[in-house]
């Protein structure tokens, strides 16, 4: 098999195990979907909230210079006319006449051949803006034109003053958001993504342009560590790549690429962004939006050092980089199927941390009141039905790294057998001493 058919294959059993299982499936399937949006179920949403904490723990729970916001996904217009947004956002895109596919221009290989069926005749490419389009009011009229976001990040720059002065800071500093952002793709595509809903968590870090390459070496270095230590993303799955061409008030920019099964993609954006931001939006506001640096007598437009990610992208690298097959762990655990399938799920975002199971129901009683214990320190989910080889190939496939057995030995020395989903080896540990077992275990 090629390597390219491989990559598909795998692609395609990671989207039909996020359905089976409750982790991703298309919007609205029931009246057959709509392309680039996507809900999660109960497994994803765990996941995805547990992505959402873990970023906003690390980013403004356990720094005192980042604060948090929430913003509205409608804003003025006028935040997107100053942003660019409402002039620029746009992709070049093609129909193809013959098979009736449309492109964006910059994603085709070659831009005068349809991709998908080889035809030449091409409709001549134009600009396709990518803002989604709403009417506030009652009057659906151009005066009550609105936008969904295309990204968190504008609102920040918007509240910047009154971010600041709410919580005294003093350069430097940052705001994060995390949301959901809405671009029309002209192309949604590979799982979610390319979606035209999606959420980004973003962190705008405020500083004196004189520091700000120092600022930007430092969040490039603080995202690597992140995707190294709290995702364990090895170094064969990540990669920087560093911008050459930059937007003109751009002074530094990288990406951080996953290998996804489809090809290496953008997962976040580290960005010196220069004063571009608060200038345009003093600018179409009227507002002074500088920094008044009482410590030097002096007044400045704050640099920007941003960071920024897709959560459902971090959600699909994760999967991506967890799925795995294994065929020779199968026969330790008894069982006589050939592959076990496994996601190898870093703890700390895992769906489910740990799984109770009672080796038999009659001890149901007892197993349970460990769960709803232990529930309240990680996420538990709880299963009695059927032998123990496949209670864990279940938890297997949903990435839970631990599983307990409860068993009628349990009843005597008050202890429990911890299975370690990546290693297969159970760990005998008194009940006394769990709750810092795992803690240890999982990272926390
Ligand atoms: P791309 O080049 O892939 O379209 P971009 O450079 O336009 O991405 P940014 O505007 O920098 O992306 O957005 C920041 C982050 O938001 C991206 O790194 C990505 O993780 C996420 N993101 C952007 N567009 C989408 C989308 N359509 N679907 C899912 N996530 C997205």
């Amino acid at each position: 098999m090629s390597e390219e058919c491989k990559n598909q294959e795998r692609m395609d059993k990671i989207v039909s195990l996020c359905k089976r299982r409750g982790f991703i499936f298309p919007s609205s399937e029931i009246y057959g979907g709509i392309n680039g949006f996507w809900d999660y179920g109960p497994y994803g949403s765990r996941m995805k909230r547990a992505i959402e904490a873990l970023w906003w723990h690390e980013m403004v729970e356990t720094r005192d210079n980042v604060e948090g916001l929430d913003s509205t996904i409608i804003c003025h217009p006028q935040v997107w006319k100053a942003s660019g947004h409402l002039d620029q956002f746009s992709d070049l895109m093609t129909d193809c006449k013959h098979c009736k596919m449309r492109h964006r221009v910059d994603q085709m290989p070659d831009p005068t051949t349809c991709p998908n069926c080889g035809s030449q005749d091409l409709t001549e490419p134009r600009e396709f803006n990518l803002m989604m389009k709403t009417y506030v009011g009652p009057v659906f009229d151009d005066e009550h034109v609105a936008y969904l976001r295309a990204e968190t990040c504008q609102p920040i720059f918007v509240d910047f003053q009154q971010v600041r002065i709410a919580t005294r800071q003093k350069l430097p500093f940052g705001i994060a958001q995390i949301g959901k952002a809405f671009r029309n793709e002209i192309n949604p595509r590979n799982f979610t993504f390319r979606s035209r809903e999606f959420t980004q968590m973003e962190m705008e870090f405020f500083c004196d342009g004189e520091q700000g390459m120092e600022w930007f070496e430092y969040w490039k270095e603080q995202r690597i560590k992140y995707y190294r230590e709290k995702l364990q993303f090895k170094d064969d799955f990540f990669r920087i790549y560093v911008h050459e061409k930059l937007a003109h008030y751009a002074k530094a920019a990288i990406d951080i690429e996953v290998k996804f099964p489809f090809g290496w993609g953008e997962l976040e954006g580290v960005h010196h962004r220069g004063t571009w931001d608060l200038s345009r939006h003093s600018e179409y506001s009227g507002q002074d939006l500088q920094y008044v640096d009482h410590d030097n007598n002096r007044k400045i437009m704050p640099t920007v050092i941003e960071t920024s990610v897709g959560l459902d992208r971090t959600l699909l690298a994760i999967l991506s980089n967890a799925y795995d097959e294994d065929s020779a762990a199968t026969k330790k655990e008894g069982m006589d199927e050939d592959i076990r399938v496994v996601l190898h799920l870093p703890p700390l975002v895992a769906p489910v941390q740990l799984a109770v199971l009672p080796q038999s129901k009659k001890l149901s009683e007892n197993a349970e009141k460990l769960y709803r214990d232990l529930n309240r320190h990680f996420r538990c989910e709880y299963d009695v039905t059927g032998s123990i080889g496949k209670r864990y190939r279940r938890q297997d496939e949903i990435g839970t790294p631990f599983c307990l057995t409860f068993d009628f030995d349990s009843l005597n020395d008050n202890a429990v057998t911890i299975r370690d989903r990546d290693t297969m080896l159970q760990d005998r540990i008194n009940i006394t001493r769990l709750r810092d077992y795992l803690e240890e275990k999982i990272g926390l």
